[in-house]
């Protein structure tokens, strides 16, 4: 998947209104190596799904999907 190169909000794009903490492989895109959530100059998202995406990762992270750091 090439997110990264896309200057348009990724999921107004794909016309996501909300963003499913369950798939950890479209979430892991949107996080650092050190397992940070990006932050929009990098994500290209718009404040409404970077919003979204922060809750979806912590949620992720909760429900151990994603971890909280790289180590
Ligand atoms: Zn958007």
């Amino acid at each position: 998947m090439n997110i990264k190169s896309d200057k348009v909000c990724y999921f107004c794009a794909q016309n996501i209104k909300e963003i499913d903490y369950k798939d950890a492989e479209l979430l892991r895109n949107f996080i650092s190596a050190q397992a940070k959530i990006m932050p929009r100059k990098r994500s290209y998202l718009c404040a409404k799904h970077q919003r979204h995406l922060a809750t979806a990762i912590k949620r992720a992270r909760f429900m151990a999907l994603l971890p909280f750091t790289s180590r």
